[in-house]
């Protein structure tokens, strides 16, 4: 055996085996240059390569039109919960609305309202964040800036499975991904805006993918720290100031892997047939696992469940991770149990962890 256990976290998560080695078997001498990308320039030739191929194989995957700007950057996606209003909004008066289904929608909507006037179009919360609404119900503003949405939420495993239309034309859709970016094809052309913190589906923490259209960039708020403006990234091709370079360039590794596994339709298809066992094996239980999210918005990506005998919970985690399959535990906000099943986790963890599931039942019934 490797070692390698299934991890379910939702992130810093599991990423591809044959990724981890390559990285490792580059990682004392990268191609000859006699030193690791970790300790290289980022202005050296070597580096240029790396972070213009994982830039261009994330345009092939997502099909991202030269429209828009792909940019490598630092602080997170909750770094971005700032700059986005910061970026796209006129002034500190400028409307744009938020719809909230999970609790990092919420922390983005509250954030922007430093920034600019958000206008919470719809909430999840009395309903515990365990649906989306329909669209045509939404009473957006007439003069909002943008739409924020956050794609899936990690924490509830809610997520949207098409996508709203900002209600006036000078208003772009925006979505947080970081749970879901990459996991399926998805129309960038729908979006003025879309990041993702990439340590869930597409590489280690440390940087934030954020796709921009690019007649959105150049009108940051005078106060704009240059480091949240996006001009200041769009200009220099993410090389302003020191990137995360080997997070850049792990990204790159998982960009050409995805490529390698025939793109994100393979990838959906998979991705669909794990989540499909999980729910059902969930569904089929008699009541015994719950998974409490509407499910038609059930997420590919983040499975939440508990136990009717919520009291076997701690039981079932600990003997789960004796078992070889950890980070079972729900966030600390929820409780429960969350199994992550990114991009990477291998349908024999999904096929093991359920398996696990029958078996747990059928002993304490
Ligand atoms: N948005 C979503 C959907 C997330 O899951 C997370 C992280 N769990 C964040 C934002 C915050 O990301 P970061 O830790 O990269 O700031």
């Amino acid at each position: 055996s490797t070692g390698r256990v299934f991890n379910f976290a939702a992130g810093p998560a599991t990423l591809p085996e044959s990724v981890i080695l390559e990285a490792q078997a580059e990682l004392f001498n990268y191609q000859g240059s006699g030193m690791s990308i970790m300790e290289m320039s980022h202005r050296s030739k070597e580096f240029d390569y790396v972070i213009k191929k994982a830039e261009s194989d994330l345009r092939s995957l997502l099909s991202i039109s030269d429209d828009y700007s792909v940019l490598f950057l630092q602080g997170g996606a909750t770094t971005q919960f700032a700059a986005l209003p910061l970026n796209l909004c006129a002034s500190p008066d400028t409307t744009v609305d938020y719809i909230v289904t999970g609790s990092w929608g919420d922390k983005a909507f509250k954030e922007a309202q430093k920034y600019c006037k958000p206008n919470l179009v719809w909430s999840g919360k009395a309903e515990k964040y365990t649906n989306i609404p329909s669209f045509d119900s939404l009473q957006q503003s007439p003069d909002a800036r943008y739409l924020h949405i956050c794609a899936n939420e990690t924490i509830h495993g809610v997520e949207f499975k098409d996508y709203p239309t900002p209600a006036n034309k000078e208003a772009v859709l925006v979505a947080d991904m970081s749970s879901n970016f990459c996991s399926k094809p998805v129309d960038v052309s729908r979006f003025g805006l879309i990041y993702a913190g990439a340590q869930k589906n597409v590489g280690p923490s440390g940087v934030t993918v954020v796709i921009v259209r690019k007649d959105l960039i150049g009108n940051a708020q005078p106060i704009t720290p240059v480091m949240l403006d996006y001009k200041t990234h769009a200009d220099t091709l993410s090389l302003y100031n020191t990137p995360p370079c080997f997070a850049i360039y792990i990204c790159g590794l998982v960009f050409a892997d995805l490529l390698k596994q025939g793109g994100l339709v393979e990838v959906e298809k998979n991705n669909a047939k794990k989540a499909g066992m999980l729910y059902d094996t969930i569904d089929a239980s008699g009541g015994y696992y719950v998974c409490p999210v509407e499910k038609s918005v059930r997420s590919l990506m983040n499975v939440p469940f508990t136990l009717r005998r919520s009291e076997l919970e701690k039981t079932f985690i600990a003997e789960a991770s004796k078992e070889g399959m950890v980070q079972l535990k729900g966030h600390r906000s929820v409780g429960g149990m969350r199994a992550s099943i990114y991009n990477a986790m291998p349908l024999a963890g999904v096929e093991k962890l359920v398996a696990f599931m029958k078996d747990f039942q059928a002993r304490n019934p």
